[in-house]
């Protein structure tokens, strides 16, 4: 997501939370049963294992999108109310959340991208104001992060507010090099739209002056037990990760798909976020198909909480199973 006004974001976190409220204690809720808009339970956080490694999602807050018929390129505002409404979530405004995921694996703490840090909203900043701290998740912690994709939502916690300067800098920061080249090439400003160059500019003022942030390759291992997965598309360099530990799997998708309500229910709508369409939806289908051949967990930075349960694939189209947590 690039381009958030201020004036969209205008309820509280907490309305959210009474909008989807919703807490099954069941271990997979059935298919047919299944929301595919996510609830979103009001504790700020959810705690669940992959393995021996603990998995903790952090919620950061909501963006309440107004509707808008540019969002989806091949469907209509009709279309997304309706899918809205299938879902069982609001049809007032698109519900985008924002969660982060952080894990502990054998002494190590890593937190896969870095929440909107108070930087796009008011309804939004909740994990670094609050649900961290709740969750048991100290920033001083945190040794790794490993970052999907460079829009302002996933990395402006990487960067105070004030000065720019480091808020994790005695962690060590792996970034997609793809990502990378991307957004430091000075060439790339003219090419953005003007909406999305002050972000570029900020991305160019500090990460390469960043001596703890570190580029890696598809395939690379960020700690044992956490691979890079290229997932282009939504971004040039746009990388998901995959945890394991003995025989589970968990794969942290980002954004290779908005609110489940929408993009896993028609994996053809084209979000505008997406940089290039056809690749994203390519990139979609190819992990969700493995994930529902798998049966591997899976979880997305905009699936609410918990955002982490399986894909059953549903006719042409698929469903968001959340894991009961
Ligand atoms: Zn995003």
């Amino acid at each position: 997501m690039t381009h958030v006004s201020r004036r969209t974001f205008v309820l509280s976190a907490a309305a959210a939370g009474t909008i989807f409220g919703l807490d099954k204690q069941v271990a997979f809720i059935s298919s047919a049963e299944a929301k595919t808009s996510p609830p979103l339970t009001d504790k700020g956080f959810v705690k669940f294992k992959v393995g021996d490694i603990e998995v903790t999602q952090i919620y950061d807050g909501i963006w309440q999108k107004a509707h808008d018929p540019g969002f989806v390129k091949n469907a209509s505002v009709d279309d997304v109310k309706g899918a809205l409404k299938a879902a069982g979530a609001t049809q007032d405004y698109v519900p985008i959340t924002f969660t982060v995921t952080v894990i502990k694996s054998k002494g190590k703490t890593l937190m896969f991208d870095s929440s909107t840090g108070g930087q796009l909203a008011p309804t939004a900043g909740l994990m670094m104001a609050k649900n961290m701290y709740k969750a048991g998740v100290e920033p001083a912690k945190i040794n790794h992060i490993a970052v999907t994709h460079f829009h302002a939502d996933h990395v402006w916690g990487l960067i105070s507010k004030e000065t720019n300067s480091r808020v994790f800098p005695d962690a060590d920061i792996a970034v997609p090099a793809v990502e990378y080249k991307f957004w430091t090439d000075p060439s790339v400003i003219q090419k953005l739209p003007e909406g999305a160059r002050g972000a570029a500019q900020r991305i160019q003022a500090t990460f390469p002056k960043w001596k703890n942030m570190r580029q890696i390759e598809d395939g690379a291992e960020v700690i044992p037990g956490v691979r890079a997965m290229a997932m282009y598309g939504h971004t040039p360099g746009h990388t998901g990760y995959l945890v394991s530990s003995g025989k589970s799997q968990l794969i942290v998708s980002s954004d290779i798909t908005n609110i489940p309500a929408l993009f896993v229910r028609n994996p053809g709508w084209h979000a505008v976020f997406d940089a290039d369409a056809q690749m994203a939806e390519a990139t979609r289908r190819k992990i969700f198909d493995r994930v529902v051949a798998d049966k591997t967990m899976i979880n997305g930075y905009h699936w609410g909480l918990p955002g982490v349960g399986k894909i059953k694939k549903d006719g042409n189209s698929y469903a968001f199973v959340p894991l009961a947590v």
